[in-house]
């Protein structure tokens, strides 16, 4: 299977960071993953831009990183107000509710983004504990720009939480700055490890807030008081015990991380950002449509656009992946058929968006679509040897 692996995550790993998970499995309290282990957490308050955050490193997937964030800052009753704008935005809410929070949500129609007077007017009507804001909402490809929803939440004094799942390490996020209380993520997306891991940060009133919890967080494995302890001694370079972590993909994070760094958070972010506009401009070229309603509300990280009138979707889907390039379809129910998404995030190039459009051209071209081979590509290059 050597197919190019065009989905908003998992993505196309380093093959440094499949080699570093295939290095031997050490036991998790040897000195020298120890070091690896307290080395990720420290270089995670650099890419999350958050010297103070407490970072944490746990077995699972991004939805764990999100059932943390409730489990752990959400008491019974506590009011929550979820933004959204799609599928994950839902989960969000139905994972506050799972928690006993009284949630509010405000949802966009497909495409469009809550308005700062919306949020505003939501918050003066009642005192809430906590808001929540889907960066990237990976069904739609709409991106949420957090920086006035968490200075809002500050100045009502309630909680901010973002789902980075499909923006940490790919778009612009300076956690201690904005004053965003909780950033979480995935491995699998723009941090490039193979899925398994979820990643968080808490600022220091996130974590004070558990500390004052009134009653015991209700679950077990997501409980704080297990994993703070672990997470001090890994950053103190000593030995501890809470559930074995899984060692190999560690190992891969820290490679992972320190290649992201390498190249420099906002040199990332600036590429992800180019790639993103080049690749639009040649899907517009095929006469494609995109389900953001504009470009300031479109992910750096994927691409959502419509299928062009009259081409079956899963034909498309499926003559594409015969060319060896898999994307992704629809997520949102009520839309299903009737878009793809591609995802362009972590270690992608010039070189596999050139792929996607080619195959994507030809693809169309056989199911009969009237467009002109190489227009797209031309449109492509362009772009980026204009914006470079
Ligand atoms: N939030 C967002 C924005 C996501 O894109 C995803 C995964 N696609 C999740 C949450 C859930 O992550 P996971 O599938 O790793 O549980």
């Amino acid at each position: 299977n050597n197919k190019l692996l065009m989905i908003p995550g998992p993505i196309e790993f380093e093959p440094e960071v499949l080699r570093a998970m295939s290095l031997k499995t050490s036991s998790h309290v040897a000195p020298d993953f120890i070091e690896i282990f307290g080395n990720s957490l420290e270089l995670m308050r650099t890419i999350w831009k958050s010297p103070t955050g407490q970072p944490f490193i746990v077995t699972g997937t991004g939805t764990l990183a999100m059932d943390m964030a409730a489990a752990n800052l959400i008491e019974q009753d506590d009011k929550v107000l979820v933004i959204s704008t799609g599928y994950f935005g839902k989960r969000f809410n139905d994972i506050m509710d799972r928690y006993g929070a009284k949630t509010t949500i405000l949802e966009a129609p497909v495409g469009e983004i809550v308005s700062l007077k919306t949020i505003e007017n939501e918050l003066q009507n009642k005192q809430y504990k906590a808001l929540t804001i889907t960066h990237v909402d990976t069904s739609t490809g709409v991106r949420v720009d957090p920086k006035p929803i968490a200075k809002l939440a500050q100045k009502y004094n309630c909680l901010s939480i973002l789902d980075g799942v499909c923006s940490v390490a790919g778009e612009e996020i300076r956690q201690d700055e904005w004053g965003l209380d909780m950033v979480l993520t995935g491995s699998q997306k723009a941090i490039g490890v193979p899925p398994g891991l979820a990643l968080l940060m808490a600022s220091e009133k996130a974590m004070q807030t558990w500390k004052n919890r009134k009653t015991p967080v209700g679950s077990y494995y997501a409980d704080w008081s297990n994993w703070f302890t672990i997470m001090k001694a890994y950053e103190e370079r000593r030995p501890s015990y809470f559930g074995t972590p899984p060692v190999n993909l560690i190992v891969a994070l820290e490679t992972s991380l320190k290649i992201i760094l390498k190249e420099g958070m906002d040199m990332r972010v600036e590429r992800h950002c180019k790639l993103a506009e080049a690749f639009r401009t040649g899907l517009a070229k095929m006469g494609l449509k995109f389900l953001p309603d504009s470009a300031a509300n479109s992910a750096n990280t994927l691409t959502a656009a419509y299928y062009p009138d009259g081409i079956d979707g899963s034909a498309l889907l499926s003559k594409l992946s015969h060319k060896d390039v898999v994307v992704a379809g629809g997520l949102l129910s009520e839309l299903k058929t009737s878009y793809f998404r591609v995802g362009h995030m972590g270690s992608v190039s010039p070189n596999d968006l050139i792929a996607v459009l080619g195959a994507l051209e030809r693809t169309l071209l056989e199911l009969g679509h009237d467009i002109e081979a190489g227009k797209s590509i031309a449109a492509f290059q362009h772009e980026l040897l204009r914006s470079n």
